[in-house]
């Protein structure tokens, strides 16, 4: 069981929601419309420890718990959702080498990742292989000391500017069922290891979302996590779980800052001689954002107190980031209808929320995968 003080959760909060309104808020708009990596945000965020939010202190690392990695989350989202890409998939290779990796990849890796010197990212996707992740068709041959890579994944977020990746490959490519073919690798960028350009995306916008082509790519054996074969997939769907929670505390970020500005805008704007925060039916949508917000937070701390006792919640997870995303897409567009012509319009950040919010109903396995996740665990819980 993991849990942070109170005291701690108060001041990296606090740290973080300082570093948001100085740095991040005032630069987010102009990183969007020219979609450039923000280099000195992330120098910061390296700085204030974020690359190792979760990462145990014996690794160097803040050892915080997934409540407080959850609200940190959210801080952040609340400036920019594109600064927690940065270290969304990055979290979900910590959590995997902390939880499956041997001692000696756990202090070979874990310290650089949690100071942010190496940076990672999780190339899980292919071309034909995006909810079916079995189906992935890159293969890691071994060969003596080293495996041998050769495939290509495609929309991996971080591919760029990280120094390694979470790779999933099929060490066995006839396993029966096929998920059991896949393994876990640690790759480092070099030869045989090439990106290819980045994807342009109509939001979460600044940050590197790329394919990765292995050909002939050589790892060493010893990178391969847990050194056991045909444990990646397990071990990458329980690092999923702490992803959807980030996933889902990006929504409730988004969803807060869009609905901030509206109450704010609603109490300023005026229309018939009066603010239309006096017209009723501008109050009931803000009490239906208030209200769809604060469950979607509830959700996403109940998943992360789950994963703080050391439990699975891939259904708690699973719903948290199935609601906090539909949420945040409805709450966003809810806030640009607060603000009239204006909201539809580039001077404000209203939106930028509403394209940033499709991110999440789709990315860490889209919405329709998640209900179908948290049907099987449902259809396990209440078996007959
Ligand atoms: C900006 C961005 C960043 C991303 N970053 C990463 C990353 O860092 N690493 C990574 O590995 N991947 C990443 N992804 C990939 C992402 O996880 C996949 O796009 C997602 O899982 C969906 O896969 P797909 O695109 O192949 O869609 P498909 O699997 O082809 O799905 C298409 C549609 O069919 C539906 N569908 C599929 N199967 C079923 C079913 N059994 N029942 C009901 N409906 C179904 C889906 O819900 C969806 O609506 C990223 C994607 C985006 C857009």
């Amino acid at each position: 069981m993991n849990q942070t003080s109170v005291a701690a959760r108060n001041q990296i909060l606090a740290t973080v929601q300082e570093f948001v309104q100085r740095e991040v808020v005032p630069r987010a708009s102009k990183h969007d419309r020219d979609d450039t990596y923000p280099h000195e945000l992330v120098e910061q965020m390296k700085e204030l420890g974020l690359f190792g939010i979760t990462v145990p202190e014996e690794y160097g690392g803040l050892g915080l718990d997934y409540t407080t990695f959850a609200m940190v989350f959210e801080e952040l989202a609340k400036g920019w959702m594109s600064i927690t890409g940065v270290i969304g998939t990055h979290s979900i290779l910590t959590y995997v080498v902390a939880r499956f990796g041997s001692e000696e990849q756990k202090r070979e890796w874990l310290p650089s990742l949690a100071q942010g010197e190496r940076r990672g990212a999780l190339a899980m996707t292919e071309a034909n292989a995006g909810s079916d992740v079995a189906a992935l068709e890159t293969t890691a041959v071994r060969d003596g000391d080293e495996y041998v890579v050769n495939g290509a994944k495609l929309f991996i977020t971080n591919g760029r500017y990280s120094d390694v990746v979470l790779l999933m490959a099929k060490t066995n490519p006839d396993a029966q069922p096929p998920h059991s073919g896949i393994s876990a690798l640690i790759v480092e960028k070099g030869p045989g290891f090439t990106v290819g350009p980045d994807m342009e995306k109509l939001g979460y916008r600044g940050i590197d979302t790329c394919e990765l082509i292995f050909q002939d790519c050589r790892v060493p054996a010893k990178n391969l996590v847990g050194y056991e074969e045909g444990r990646g997939f397990r071990q990458v769907m329980e690092g999923l779980e702490t992803g959807r929670i980030n996933i889902a505390a990006r929504g409730v970020g988004v969803a807060t800052a869009a609905f901030e500005h509206a109450i704010r805008y609603a109490q300023q704007r005026k229309t018939f001689g009066q603010p239309i925060a006096n017209h009723q039916a501008v109050q009931l949508m803000l009490a239906d954002m208030a209200t769809k917000i604060r469950a979607a937070r509830l959700l996403v701390y109940d998943a992360a107190a789950k994963k703080d006792r050391g439990e699975r919640c891939d259904q708690e997870a699973g719903m948290a980031k199935l609601y906090a995303s539909e949420m945040c897409a409805e709450v966003t567009l809810d806030a640009m209808r607060i603000h009239g012509g204006y909201g539809y319009i580039k001077d404000l950040p209203l939106e930028r929320y509403y394209r940033d919010a499709p991110l999440m109903i789709i990315g860490e396995g889209t919405n329709e995968i998640q209900k179908i996740v948290i049907a099987r665990s449902l259809l396990r819980q209440y078996a007959i």
